[in-house]
Parts: C-alpha cells; structure tokens; sequence
C-alpha cells in the first residue's frame, strides 16, 4: 500500500497541496516573524513527505517549497526575484536539506521493503519445504510445487519428470505447452541449465525452464510462464525459483530413494521366502523320501531275516511317508492358488455337524491313539461354506491338535451361534502357543521349534487362514486354561447383506 501510493501520481499531487498548506499555515506567522524562520515549516512539511510518500514527491516539495518561499514570503513578495542575496543562501539550504532528507528517507523504505521481501521469500521457501516434506511420491511433489509456484507469482507452470526410460513426462501442468517447448525443456534437462527468455540458445523462448538438479543427476523440469505484462520474471523472483528447484530436487531424490529401498526390502523379503520355501520342502521331501528308499531297498534284498511282519511294517512306513510327501505337495499347491487368489469358493448350505464327522473320518489313522470329543447342538442352522475346503481347514486344526498334545491327552470340537458367526473351536490340552506368537504362526513357513517333536512344513495354518478368510470369517488363536490351545474359526452366517435376505 506504502509502495502503490508513492508511485503514483496522487502522492506527487499530495506533495503539492501540503506544501501549498505550508504556505497558507506561513501567512498569519509570517506577521510576527523573520520570514527565514518560516523555512523550518517546510522543511518539516518535505521530512512528513519523503517517510509518508517517498523519494520523489518528497523532491518536488523541496522545489515547491523554495519556489512558494520565495513568491509568498522573501521580498519583493508576489515575484520570483529576491531583493536581499542572502536569501539565496537559505534556498540553497532549504533544497539541499530537502534533497538530502528525501535521499535517506528513501534509502528506509528500500531496506523495509527488502526486509519485508525477504521475510515474504523465507516464508514461501518455508511452506514449500513443510509441503514437500509430507509428500510420500514423486508426483505429489510435483503437484506441491506446482501449486505453489503458480499460487505465489499468479503465472502458469509445469513440471515434468523423467519415467522410466528416462524421457521427460509432464507430471503436473497448468496450461498447455506447444511442441516446440518440448525441444527447450529436453535441453534444459539435459545440459542441466536454466533457459528463459533472451537467454541462448533459445532466445526466443516464453517461458522459463528450471531444471530440478541435485548431485546425483536431473530430477526433472520446472516449467513457468509468467503472466507480467513483459512476460519477465524479476531478479527476486528468478532466485527464489531457482531455490525452489533445488528444494523440489532434494525431496524427488529422497522420494526415489526411499522407493529404491521399498524395492530392495520386497526383494529381500521376496528371496528370504523363497529360500524358507526351498529349505523346507528340501527338509520335508528328503525325510520321507530317505525312509521310503530305505525300506524299499531293505525290502528289495531278500533278506532271509525279514519276517513277513516286519516286511509288512516296513511297507506300511514307506506308504505313511508316500501319504505325507503327498500332503506337502498338495499343501504347497494350495497355498500357491490361495496366493494366486485361483480358488473359487462354493457355497452351499451345510451342516456343521457332517463337516466336523467327514474331517474326523479322513484323519482316523491319525486319531488312533487319541479322542475328540465333538460338541455340536442339533439345532445348529445350515450355513453357507465351501464344504471340501472347510473340512480341510478343519482337518488342519483337528491334526495339529493332535500332533501338538501328548498322546491320550483330549482334543475337543465344539460349535455354536455367536452374534451371526459360525464358531467352531478346536481345542486341545498340548504344548500350547506362547501368547505373543499366537498371531505369527499363521504366517507362512512359520513354525514354533516344540522341542523333540514332529514334521510339518509350517503351510497348514495359513492355508486355513486364507481359506477362511476367502468366506469372509475369521480364524484365531488363543491359549486355553490351564494348558493348550482353543483355535477359533467364525464364519459369517451370510455371506453378504443381499444373501442373508435371500436366505430368510
Ligand atoms: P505345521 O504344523 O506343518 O508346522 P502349521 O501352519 O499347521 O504348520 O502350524 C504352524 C505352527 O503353529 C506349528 O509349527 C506349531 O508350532 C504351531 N501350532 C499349530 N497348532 C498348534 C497346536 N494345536 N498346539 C501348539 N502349537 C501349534
């Protein structure tokens, strides 16, 4: 506001009409004194002007102020001549005092207003940074500096970004930019060089092109066309552009390089899978695989010293190994469809109960020397499952449960209704989980070292996690009183809203 009124020609007409002021103010005092002594109101007038309205107003009233001194008030009066010299003397003083106090007093302003300019300048650098700090990609950044950009000097701007063949992409843009842009902003980004209008080679260019370089390389280009009159940027603003590129550089290059480690993690994580995969199944083919060819060879021999009894364990060792080899490469198959998201589930109304009776008939070898106890209420309402892939999650948890118990010891099979959920719980009086891994063992590979016992390959849980979760339910763990474990799996009585009216 200070700086609008001091460049126009109002503040010039101000000046004027204040020292005309003077003057009027000058007549009555004029009477009672010297009229030397009336230069002190003018030079007090010319002070107000030079701070209120700046350095030229403040020059015109120095002269006005000489001229109005000497017509109004030096003798003969009403004429521009002096009678005695020594008046020159107080006009040269009242100018140069005049010329001299409007000098500093513009000085002021220009430092007030570089202060203020620079304070304006930290902000916008401030706010740029806070901005980019928080965004997570390379195309937010380029969306903060764009808007910020055009938000702060009202022009246009682009900024493109390098893809992955490394050709420059518009990523963010105001307005739309002719081929032949095209040809300045590639130069720009290739010879790392800021090019704007007048600037060689592309003199006749209208915008200007800031290339996002940091140490490593070019990030990119930041595109502005200002909307001035002259089409130029000013000095101020051509700096405070070129920060603003560099800042924008760093946070693509923080940007990529988080990006680059993202992907190096997903690749360690990725190879650290695959080398659990191999060692387990390495571990799980080769142990039944030893014991199949040890008792096909010792069969195979002819030993006279093999009765027909231990022929026949020996067989049967080897068929319970081929059954569990089997068991790994279905489990891994499975898994791998889960993963794949190719198994479809088909749901049908089913009856808990037969469920629970064909999981337990398919594990009768297993349940020898163990019992279940199955505690379903007959009123139990059908519910809609994936009979063959529930009765598989069941035989997972009705196996474990034996596996991970002391033989003899209980394992129970309960249903019930809670808040439309299936529950049916599995539970048994074993090792039991530690309570903070009861959520890990569900993760693939992922086995609890039970001291002494038993072969697995660490896929069943979560392939029953993924089947189970494919109906929508959920499964859990959780450590039962005073020792064991009660495995939960709920699953929703409808599949969906639309469903649970088609069933009513
Ligand atoms: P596997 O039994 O083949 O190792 P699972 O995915 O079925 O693989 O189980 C993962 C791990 O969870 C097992 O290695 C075992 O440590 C633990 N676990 C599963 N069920 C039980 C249970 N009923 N009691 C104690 N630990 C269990």
């Amino acid at each position: 506001m200070y700086r609008d009124s001091q460049e126009t020609w109002q503040a010039y007409i101000q000046s004027i009409l204040l020292v005309a002021a003077a003057t009027l103010l000058g007549q009555p005092i004029h009477l009672y004194l010297e009229p030397t002594n009336l230069v002190m109101i003018y030079l007090l007038v010319v002070v107000v002007i030079a701070v209120r309205l700046g350095r030229g107003p403040a020059v015109v009233a120095a002269i006005f102020s000489v001229l109005a001194f000497d017509i109004f008030f030096v003798p003969p009066r009403f004429a521009l001549g002096v009678n005695d010299a020594q008046y020159l003397l107080t006009f040269a003083g009242l100018l140069l005092v005049g010329l001299v106090i409007s000098a500093l007093a513009a000085q002021a302003n220009e430092q007030a207003q570089a202060a203020r300019r620079r304070e304006a300048q930290t902000i916008a650098s401030y706010e740029l940074s806070r901005n980019l700090v928080v965004a997570p990609e390379s195309t937010a950044i380029a969306h903060v500096l764009r808007t910020h950009v055009s938000g702060l000097f009202e022009c246009e701007a682009a900024v493109l970004l390098p893809d992955e063949s490394g050709s420059l992409r518009f990523a963010e843009t105001s307005f739309p930019l002719d081929e032949s842009e095209r040809g300045v902003i590639t130069w720009a980004y290739l010879h790392q060089e800021i090019v704007g209008p007048g600037s060689d080679p592309f003199r006749s260019t209208r915008d200007y092109h800031f290339p996002l370089k940091t140490a490593q390389g070019g990030q990119g280009v930041l595109v502005v066309r200002p909307h001035s009159a002259d089409g130029r940027l000013s000095y101020e603003q051509h700096r405070l552009l070129e920060s603003f590129a560099s800042q924008t550089a760093l946070a693509l290059e923080r940007a990529q390089l988080a990006e680059q480690a993202r992907k190096a993690q997903l690749l360690q994580e990725t190879e650290k899978l695959q080398t659990a995969l191999l060692n387990s199944i390495s571990h799980d083919l080769r142990t039944p695989l030893a014991t199949i060819t040890g008792a096909l060879s010792s069969l195979s021999e002819e030993e006279p010293s093999l009765d027909a009894a231990t022929r026949r364990a020996l067989a049967e060792s080897a068929r319970e190994e081929a059954d569990r080899l089997n068991q790994l490469v279905a489990n891994l198959l499975d898994m791998t469809r889960l993963e794949a998201g190719a198994v479809q589930v088909h749901r049908e109304s089913c009856d808990v109960q037969d469920l629970v009776g064909v999981a337990l008939a398919r594990l009768t070898k297993r349940l020898r020397q163990q019992t279940v106890d199955v505690d379903i209420p007959q009123d139990l309402p059908l519910v809609p499952l994936d009979f063959v892939l529930m009765m598989q999650v069941l035989v997972n948890l009705i196996d474990n449960a034996v596996k991970y118990s002391p033989p003899g010891s209980a394992v129970w099979v309960q249903a019930g209704l809670v808040d439309h959920y299936l529950h049916i719980c599995v539970s048994d009086q074993g090792v039991g989980i530690p309570k903070d891994q009861c959520e890990r063992i569900f993760e693939k590979f992922y086995r609890i070292p039970h001291g002494n016992r038993t072969a697995g390959t660490g896929l069943g849980l979560s392939i029953s996690k993924g089947i189970v979760e494919a109906h929508g339910g959920r499964i859990w763990a959780e450590p039962r009183q005073p020792k064991g474990t009660v495995f939960v799996v709920a699953l929703p009585l409808a599949e969906s809203p639309q469903e649970e009216t088609h069933h009513e």
